[in-house]
This record gives C-alpha cells, sequence and structure tokens, in this order.
C-alpha cells in the first residue's frame, strides 16, 4: 500500500469534486475526504446512492456535503457549463477533482465488440472527463492550489487481452493527464496526475472478476492513502504522475 501518514486536518477549507461518489472507491473517497475536513461535492447518476454518503457523511458530523446528479453518458456541454456556474455561485473556488467514475463494458475480444457499448465507455471514461475538466478549470484556477487526478488502471499502461475499450480508455485517460499536467506546467496552483488503485474490492472488479473471492482483495478505504497524498498539500511539488494506490 502506499505509505502517507495524513495529517488530520490535511483538507481543510478544501472543495473537491468526485465523480462516481455514490459507490466503490468514489463513495470511499468521498467519506475520506470529508473526515479530513473537505467540502466533498458528491457527483454520479444514481441520485440514491449520493443521497446515501450525504447522509453518511452528515451523520459522522463532517463538512456538509454537496449532490451533483449528473449523467456522465448523456451529459452536454450545456450541463457542464451549468454545473460551472452552479459551483462557481456556491464555492467560488474548486481545489481537487477526483474523475473517479467509470464503465467497464465488455470482456471480450476486439473482433466481437460492441461497437455502441464501446461507445459508451468511451463517452463516460474519456469525453466527460474531458468536458468537466474543461468546464471547471477556471474554478481551480480561483484556488489557491488545486489538484486534479484522473484514475487510470494497470490495463492503461499494458494493453490485455479482452479488456477493449476500458483499457483503450485508461490509455487515453494517461494520456490526457500527461498533456493537461505538461499545459499547465507553469500554471503553478495545478497539478494534475493519475491513480491507479489496484484491485479493490468494488461492484466493478466483482464484474471483471466474478469467480474471485472479495475478501482477497484491498477494500476502497484501504487504498485512501494516496488519494489523501495526492489531494493534500504535501504533493504541491507532484505533476504529471501515474502513482500506485497499492
Ligand atoms: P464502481 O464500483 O463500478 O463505481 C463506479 C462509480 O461510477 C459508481 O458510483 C457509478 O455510478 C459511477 N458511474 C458509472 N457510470 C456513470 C455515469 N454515466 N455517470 C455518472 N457516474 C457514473 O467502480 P470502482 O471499482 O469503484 O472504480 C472506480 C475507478 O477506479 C474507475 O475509474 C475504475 O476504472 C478504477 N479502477 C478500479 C479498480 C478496481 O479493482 N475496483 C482497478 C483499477 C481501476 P452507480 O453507482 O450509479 O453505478
Amino acid at each position: 500500500m502506499f505509505d502517507y501518514q495524513a495529517p488530520a486536518n490535511l483538507l481543510a477549507n478544501k472543495n473537491i469534486l468526485i465523480t462516481g461518489a455514490g459507490d466503490g472507491i468514489g463513495r470511499a473517497a468521498a467519506l475520506c475526504f470529508a473526515s479530513y475536513g473537505a467540502t466533498v461535492i458528491l457527483l454520479g447518476r444514481t441520485e440514491e446512492k449520493l443521497e446515501y454518503v450525504y447522509d453518511e457523511i452528515e451523520a459522522a458530523g463532517y463538512p456538509q456535503a454537496a449532490i451533483v446528479p449528473l449523467n456522465l453518458e448523456s451529459a452536454t456541454e450545456t450541463d457542464y457549463d451549468s454545473l460551472a456556474a452552479m459551483l462557481e455561485q456556491e464555492f467560488g473556488k474548486l481545489d481537487g477533482i477526483l474523475h473517479n467514475a467509470s464503465l467497464l463494458g465488455m470482456r471480450t475480444p476486439l473482433e466481437g465488440y460492441d461497437p455502441s457499448i464501446w461507445q459508451r465507455v468511451m463517452q463516460v471514461n474519456v469525453n466527460a472527463a474531458f468536458m468537466l475538466t474543461q468546464a471547471l478549470l477556471s474554478l481551480t484556477q480561483a484556488a489557491e492550489n488545486a489538484s486534479i487526478v484522473f484514475t487510470s488502471s494497470s490495463v492503461g499502461r499494458k494493453g490485455k487481452a479482452y479488456w477493449g475499450a476500458y483499457s483503450v480508455s485508461k490509455f487515453a485517460t494517461e494520456g490526457m493527464m500527461q498533456i493537461l499536467a505538461d499545459e499547465l506546467e507553469s500554471v503553478t496552483n495545478i497539478r494534475v496526475n493519475c491513480i491507479n488503485p489496484g484491485a479493490t474490492r468494488t461492484n466493478m472488479r466483482a464484474n471483471a472478476y466474478p469467480a474471485e473471492n472479495p475478501a482477497t482483495v484491498a477494500a476502497p478505504a484501504d487504498i485512501m492513502p494516496v488519494y489523501l497524498y495526492l489531494f493534500g498539500d504535501d504533493s504541491l511539488h507532484v505533476k504529471g504522475e501515474s502513482l500506485n494506490a497499492q
């Protein structure tokens, strides 16, 4: 596991938006960031799940969260502009964006891959992350310093049979991170990096590896140290890196 001990107030006064915050790693990140003092903005497609996380944060006495129901598969430029305007009005600045939501798609040879599923995966995993970043960049520039984190995978670094659009989308994610990090290199207050979570006990993992005993892989809460590191000020100098959570 990535070795980092965060101070208790690491994320105090930081506003951090998390996509796919209703379940899996996104939910764990939301609860963890809030426990370190962040105001978390929970973006996801299933409103009830977001409300559940919101309630968990409230019950724990952490800073009040915000909920943004948005389906990244169908969201348009207008939706992203409205979101940016709403966040500008409510928060004035964004100290962090965690691009976490993703679709797994099919685990099948390219030869038989359904093109409509391919497009859905690319829309959520790549295009939505691009449009969301573009819409929110000026809000991150308004922060004293901001961290943008994309979520990668081992199959985004080395292609593997049957991983199809998911793998291609993660290569694209690594590329998008590198491009943005390079473009923002002179903008010293924004840093852009990737995290590869590694095998983690979520619905996505269970769908990808149905025969695996879930008890043998890390729980989402276990992999949080690298997330804390990249969103807290101890990583101000880290730019354009792809880190492993495990
Ligand atoms: P997960 O359990 O499937 O959770 C994904 C979250 O993204 C869910 O909350 C889901 O919403 C949301 N989401 C999916 N499509 C969306 C859409 N169209 N609009 C808005 N939200 C959407 O997956 P996870 O395992 O936590 O994965 C989180 C990230 O880690 C992903 O980027 C994944 O590729 C990466 N990753 C995971 C593993 C692993 O072993 N788990 C390994 C490597 C990389 P719903 O709750 O409504 O379904």
